[in-house]
């Protein structure tokens, strides 16, 4: 994939809680191709040898995410099928130079977060994947479940959450402990042109944009920020050019990783709750 940087691949678990038509048995998951409408099992092994094969650095255990996060019946299946299927990816994981982690099913339950953890920790593993949140269920419960597997798990392991991109959920979460996080949700938003800057996000279609010289935003050095003007970017979009999907993507992924950096630098000269509080009040000036 021509990327010499660090690869973290999700197993697939996730996604196939976004595709219509899937089964899951304890087999593991039939889906339907959308290459040429067959219907192919998946199972936990399977994941694992393509992960291998891509060569990732961090590859995740095949879970099973939960449907609905307030459903008990659901939850409870959900967390054992994980359970029973990180056992079998630890089995048929081969590749030592990469690190597999475990994802932590259990939806809102501390109950089931919990037996989810022991769980997982008897089989070991490095690092976690805190999944099933960012599903629908409020913020305070997503916090309130990370912040309850964060005090579970032992100091030693790496702690991810799944699927959580927003700048301010983030700040939150990392400030419970949490190390990692992936989301879709950057890029996605720029394809419909909104940027996240320091003052919040922004709409770039809108009409006040119109004959605004300024880049997106100003205390960005991004290379479209430093091209490139809001009236400029604005224009692509209203002209359907798909180089303004691109640049507003370039700029919210340097933004997120820039805040990011930010958190990290801010970790370890001890200042990290006045970085904080001011990322706050500036992301909430609009
Ligand atoms: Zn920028």
């Amino acid at each position: 994939m021509g990327w010499h940087r660090t690869i973290v691949t999700d197993s697939g678990g996730f996604q196939v809680f976004s595709l219509a038509g899937t089964k899951i048995s304890d087999d593991g998951v039939v889906f339907v191709a959308q290459s040429d409408g067959t219907r192919r099992l998946m199972p936990p092994e399977d994941s694992i040898r393509i992960q291998e094969s891509l060569g990732s650095d961090i590859i995740m255990a095949f879970d099973h995410c939960p449907r609905s996060w307030n459903d008990d019946a659901e939850l409870v299946r959900s967390t054992e099928t994980t359970i029973r299927w990180a056992s079998r990816c630890r089995d048929a994981h081969r590749n030592r130079a990469q690190e597999l982690f475990g994802i932590i099913q259990g939806g809102i339950s501390p109950r089931l977060r919990e037996r989810c953890i022991l769980a997982l920790e008897r089989i070991g593993f490095p690092g976690y994947g805190i999944g099933g949140l960012s599903i629908g269920e409020p913020f305070e419960e997503t916090l309130r479940t990370v912040r309850l597997c964060v005090d579970i798990l032992p100091e030693t392991r790496v702690r991810y959450v799944m699927g959580v991109g927003e700048p301010l959920q983030m700040l939150s979460l990392i400030e419970e402990g949490v190390d990692l996080f992936d989301c879709g949700m950057p890029t996605r938003i720029a394809r419909h042109g909104t940027a996240l800057t320091s003052r919040g996000k922004i709409a770039i279609k809108s009409a006040r944009f119109k004959n605004d010289e300024l880049p997106l935003d100003v205390g960005c050095s991004c290379p479209v920020c430093r091209t490139w003007s809001r009236a400029y970017l604005r224009h692509l979009f209203n002209t359907r050019e798909i180089l303004g999907l691109r640049l507003v993507s370039l700029h919210n992924l340097v933004f997120t990783a820039r805040l990011i950096e930010r958190a990290r630098s801010a970790i370890a000269e001890n200042r990290f709750p006045a970085l904080k509080s001011a990322v706050e009040k500036e992301y909430n000036l609009s």
